[in-house]
């Protein structure tokens, strides 16, 4: 819908505000867009497209508070930590509730989405740890050699619609635990559940500035990449967003993650447990829709594992119940959005078209469902390689069967993708998996796990198309990504310890 257009009952509907510089504020823009449920075309809210003077006040704002924030004890910013945890806790319910009304996800994976996100704060948590530097004594006689982390300014993370709670969480608790100042840039599909989490910010009493949200499009996100007064971008997004964010970002000089689209294929071995690897891959390919950057969208079978695999596949893909996620019989919630449908019917269409069979067809899902953007799990068997349907990514619940005579085979299959976010393998073959583990090309690999996203106290990205940057999302990635390192190099004359020599001595 165009920016400006809004019906009679979006019109009566509340346009959210920001939360800038410690309280919350409407943007200046008269843009806004609807938020809608896409279970039931409901509008639940306006969003500002915010402008480039609205993101100027956040920025101002949080240089404002970098001083005073860097200063505070790192056990206190910790402590703050400790109350946000309690307060997201106290409030799980209503936010994965949040997180399905908007995104549309079943209340299962919602909550399973709160959990991880309260988990990013726990392991924020521990900088008093991880923030700690290095010291070598005697680098020459009576010269020590120290590296301390320092913050590194105002950092400012763009992310998706596809975790509304938990990705903003990939960045906010570590940047503020380091002594940094922040600025989040919500979907404009889902800004609601981020209006929540700041409620619950905005009662710590940090000072005004130290967190800043700003709702709106691209706009908005151009402001982050180009404003001198920004010195680092975090963003989670589709593949082109993605290269454009790390271009722009890295031309004006700031340190940035980008962290694109994927592709992310299952292997199955012929000798896999057939009834746990398909729950994995159920689960994996139709959760949230198929709509995780960690989504299973393409089983590689090796050999006989193709017809020990499919029956029982497409057997527990006809079970799943499609209905909005607020109930709790659903398997699989809507998509995104109307347009979001129509793309991934379409891209349907143009597999069967380029010979692919869908043995399970989701176009018309069936029942009461034409008020939402409903798409069916889908599977497309005999599919190869170099069809679209392998090669693109179709974020929906559609999963691509290829079949591969060998364990190489399927390894070659998989490393020809631009994509390397996450992959899996199912076998109760050791050497297999230390075959696969070692060669295969991508960041984030699964043994008998569906969706091999990492804990927050590991680092969580992909390789090739799917992340650019160096420095992953959370886990310990995040304290170096928030820190910049200063060494120091010192002796005292008056010591009593002597002196050496140390480089070119005057
Ligand atoms: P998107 O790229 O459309 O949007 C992401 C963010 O970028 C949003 O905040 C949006 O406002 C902004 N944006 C969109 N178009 C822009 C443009 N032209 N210029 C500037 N800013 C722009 O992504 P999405 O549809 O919200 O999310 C789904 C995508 O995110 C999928 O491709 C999925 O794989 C990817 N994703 C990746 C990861 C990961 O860890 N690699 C995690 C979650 C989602």
């Amino acid at each position: 819908m165009d920016a400006m257009t809004t019906t009679s009952t979006e019109a009566s509907v509340r346009i959210l505000d920001n939360y800038v510089g410690g309280g919350w504020m409407p943007s200046s823009s008269p843009e806004a867009l609807p938020v809608t449920n896409p279970a039931t075309a409901e509008t639940l809210a306006r969003v500002p497209l915010s402008s480039s003077a609205d993101l100027d006040a956040a920025v101002r704002a949080a240089r404002e508070a970098l001083p005073a924030w860097r200063a505070v004890a790192v056990i206190e910013r910790s402590r703050k930590l400790f109350l946000l945890r309690h307060a997201l806790d106290a409030r799980r319910e209503e936010l994965a509730r949040s997180v399905t009304v908007e995104m549309g996800k079943t209340l299962v994976d919602a909550r399973a989405e709160v959990a991880r996100m309260i988990e990013m704060v726990e392991c924020a948590c521990a900088v008093p740890t991880t923030m700690q530097g290095r010291i070598l004594e005697d680098v020459a006689r009576n010269v020590d050699a120290e590296t301390v982390r320092q913050p590194v300014g105002v950092c400012a993370a763009i992310v998706p619609f596809n975790f509304p709670a938990m990705v903003p969480f990939w960045f906010l608790p570590f940047a503020i635990a380091c002594g940094n100042t922040f600025i989040l840039k919500p979907s404009e599909q889902v800004p609601l559940t981020q209006q929540m989490a700041f409620e619950m910010l905005d009662r710590l009493d940090l000072p005004p500035g130290v967190v800043n949200l700003v709702n709106g499009g691209r706009e908005a996100v151009e402001g982050i990449l180009d404003h001198p007064g920004i010195d680092a971008v975090s963003f989670v997004g589709s593949a082109p967003v993605a290269r454009l964010v790390y271009e722009r970002a890295a031309k004006a000089g700031k340190r940035v993650q980008a962290l694109g689209g994927a592709k992310n294929h299952m292997v199955v071995m012929p000798d896999a447990v057939i009834d746990k690897t398909v729950a994995g891959i159920v689960g994996s390919a139709f959760g949230a829709a198929g709509q995780r950057c960690m989504a299973g969208s393409v089983v590689v079978t090796v050999g006989e594992a193709h017809d020990r695999l499919l029956p029982p596949l497409c057997a527990a893909t006809e079970e799943l119940t499609v209905g909005d996620g607020l109930e709790e019989q659903t398997d699989v919630g809507p998509v995104i959005s109307e347009r979001a449908r129509e793309r991934i019917r379409e891209a349907i269409e143009r597999a069967t078209h380029d010979g692919a069979e869908a043995v399970v067809d989701g176009r018309d899902p069936g029942g009461d469902l034409s008020a939402g953007a409903y798409v069916g799990p889908t599977i497309l068997d005999g599919v190869r390689p170099d069809m679209e349907a392998a090669r693109k990514e179709i974020f929906g619940p559609v999963l691509s069967v290829i079949r591969a005579d060998s364990l190489d085979d399927a390894i070659a299959i998989v490393g020809r993708s631009r994509f390397g976010n996450g992959v899996s393998i199912f076998t109760e073959n050791g050497a297999a998996v230390r075959r696969f583990r070692h060669e295969v090309e991508a960041g984030m690999v699964g043994v008998n796990i569906g969706v091999a996203a990492p804990v927050a106290f590991f680092p969580f990205s992909g390789w090739k198309d799917s992340f650019l940057g160096d420095l992953h999302a959370h886990g310990t990635d995040a304290v170096d990504f928030y820190t910049r390192k200063k060494t120091i190099t010192s002796r005292w004359f008056s010591s009593g310890q002597g002196s050496g020599r140390y480089f070119v001595e005057n």
